[in-house]
């Protein structure tokens, strides 16, 4: 556990903090590994307390759980920062190691893919797990002849979330095509939809490369099923989630107000973690899903109802064209000071 969590160098941070007590924020795969926690605090004679709720990302920081448990520090594994909080916090990432034939395999893929011997000029785009290895697999592809593009936008240099895409923003224009390096489609749809060139996936697990075109045209075949079911709708539970990072009461307030201007019944309702069984009960015919989208997007087989993002609304509403679909990005504040 300790390689992987650099476990030394957070006592050293934390002891610098002086906390009278910390609450530890661990992601789900961390979960067998409370005991080992809470064991190495009490060794160095630091008290803390684990939260077992689930943690998806740093938009559901604990901060109130730590006033109400009286600790004035909070250690938030796995996720960087994206909000501000009136309390301590220390983000400390969970890594994935780096495995030695993970950026060769990259760098030899790019090589041996015919649209990647014509264009050279690529955008790197990486979760907070492969962070730290960023500037090495900038270093390796430019050795062999790419020129790498890193942007900076709300999180960190290169980092995206399924919600938030701003690292594109300043190098958009300068690329022929985005690669983003890490496992599974959330992330690398989110860059795909929201930008106008290529977009390649490399898996350094699998150590495939993919064009993701395809991956687009099903996701959009499946969304805009959905976008036509959701069609003869009237009514609408309007869903507001109340993690911090999540909660956007204007845009769930705007959306109320476009389906009843459309002549539809809204209905605002607010929940902690949006799930189907809390809906069930609900008499009405679809869902607009303010918060995550990765709840309308991953999990929309287990509603009954079609479960739409604020976007498909637009579409379905006629307040945006089809082939602007875009991922529903959430505004955050990152390491940048708010005025
Ligand atoms: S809103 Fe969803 S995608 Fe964004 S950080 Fe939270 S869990 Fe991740």
């Amino acid at each position: 556990m300790d390689s992987q969590l650099h476990l030394d160098e957070l006592l050293t941070e934390v002891k610098t903090r002086k906390p009278k007590m910390v609450l530890l924020q661990i992601p789900e795969g961390l979960k067998t590994n409370v005991v080992e926690l809470e064991d190495t605090f009490a060794h160095e004679k630091i008290p803390c307390i684990v939260v077992l709720d689930p943690s998806f990302g740093a938009c559901d920081i604990a901060d109130y759980k730590a006033q109400l448990l009286g600790c004035d520090l909070i250690v938030h594994f796995g996720h960087s920062k994206m909000l501000h909080t009136g309390i301590n916090v220390i983000y400390w990432p969970v890594e994935y190691p780096l495995e030695k034939n993970m950026i060769p395999g990259c760098v030899n893929a790019l090589q041996k893919d015919p649209f990647f011997i014509q264009n050279k000029k690529i955008g790197v785009y990486v979760t907070i797990q492969f962070h730290r290895h960023l500037p090495e697999i900038k270093k390796e592809m430019e050795k062999s002849g790419f020129e790498v593009f890193v942007g900076m936008g709300d999180l960190k240099d290169g980092q995206i979330l399924g919600c938030d895409v701003s690292a594109r923003m300043d190098i958009e224009d300068k690329v022929d095509a985005n690669l983003y390096f890490g496992d599974g489609y959330f992330h690398a749809l989110a860059i795909a939809f929201a930008s106008k060139k290529p977009t390649y996936q490399y898996n350094p697990f699998t150590l495939k490369m993919e064009n993701l075109q395809k991956y687009k045209e099903k996701y959009l075949r499946q969304r805009f099923g959905l976008i036509a079911k959701a069609k003869d709708a009237k009514s609408f539970a309007v869903i507001l989630c109340t993690k911090k990072g999540q909660l956007r009461k204007a845009l769930a307030m705007r959306m109320k107000s476009e389906l009843e201007t459309a002549g539809k019944k809204a209905y605002l309702v607010s929940m902690e973690y949006v799930n189907p069984t809390a809906l069930m009960g609900m008499n009405v015919d679809a869902y607009v899903n303010t918060s995550c989208s990765r709840i309308a997007t991953d999990d929309f087989e287990s509603y009954k109802k079609p479960m739409l993002t604020p976007i498909e609304v637009e579409i379905l509403l006629g307040k945006r064209k089809g082939e602007d679909y875009i991922f529903d990005e959430i505004k955050h504040v990152g390491n940048k000071s708010v005025q």
